[in-house]
């Protein structure tokens, strides 16, 4: 361990308080690691309203999990959390110093990146709206909820086809809409958006291998 005098020195600094940052922080606690554990709070799963296919929490509400982390977390005493982004981090000497949003710095041996990612939605009118709550990117998070109704797959590529078929499976009555291989900014890809197919059509499932470019 570093020396505990100097505050601002930890073994580990994690920018992320999500399930991997809240995690990592979690083992490091329970080993005495010194550990700055910052989270902008901004979860990938923010817009959703439940957890699914997790061991023992299948339901859960995710703000719930978050906070049961972090209430369990407050109990290793290395362990610290702040409600703050890690703007800047350097290479200083053997390690890194990182600069938090309010403009606080430390310094650790090691900083583990557990910043998520985001998702950047295929422009389809309306879309944004339903993300998380009927436009889906991930069948088995959500795909038991869509059973044995109407869907569509935002997508062209054989993934897309591959989560057609699987959607099939569950029982889903599957359109494809290749339309929503090339969403663009001037002629957004309306054909395929919730609208599109009248009234019983409300689910829609976004294949988000479109920001990896596949779509473009
Ligand atoms: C709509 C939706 C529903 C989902 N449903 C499920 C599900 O049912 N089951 C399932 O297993 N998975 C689900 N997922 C996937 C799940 O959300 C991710 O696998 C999980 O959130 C990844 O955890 P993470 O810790 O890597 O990232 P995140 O949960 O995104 O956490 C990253 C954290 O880092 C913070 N951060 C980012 N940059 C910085 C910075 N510079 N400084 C400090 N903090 C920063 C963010 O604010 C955020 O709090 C879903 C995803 C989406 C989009």
């Amino acid at each position: 361990m570093v020396n505990e005098k100097e505050s601002n020195v930890y073994d580990v600094v994690i920018a992320g308080g999500g399930p991997a940052g809240l995690n990592a922080a979690l083992m490091l606690g329970r080993v005495r690691r010194r550990v700055l554990l910052a989270d902008s709070g901004q979860p990938r799963n923010a817009a959703s309203a439940a957890v699914h296919g997790l061991f023992s929490r299948d339901g859960d509400d995710p703000a719930r999990l978050r906070r049961i982390a972090r209430e369990q977390l407050a109990a290793y005493p290395s362990a610290r959390l702040v409600d703050t982004a890690v703007e800047s981090a350097a290479r200083a000497g053997d390690g890194f110093e990182v600069t938090l949003a309010g403009g606080e710095t430390a310094r650790a041996r090691r900083l583990l990146l557990a910043t998520g990612l985001a998702d950047e939605l295929p422009a389809v009118e309306g879309l944004a709206r339903l993300w998380g709550r009927g436009a889906y990117h991930c069948p088995y998070c959500h795909g038991w909820e869509v059973r044995d109704q109407p869907v569509a797959v935002l997508g062209g590529d054989d993934t897309a086809a591959h989560l057609a078929l699987g959607l099939a499976r569950l029982g889903c009555d599957v359109v494809l809409c290749p339309a929503a291989r090339r969403p663009s900014a001037r002629r957004p890809a309306t054909a395929c958006g919730p609208q599109g197919y009248g009234s019983a059509r409300t689910w829609c499932w976004a294949w988000t291998a479109c920001r990896a470019g596949t779509c473009g």
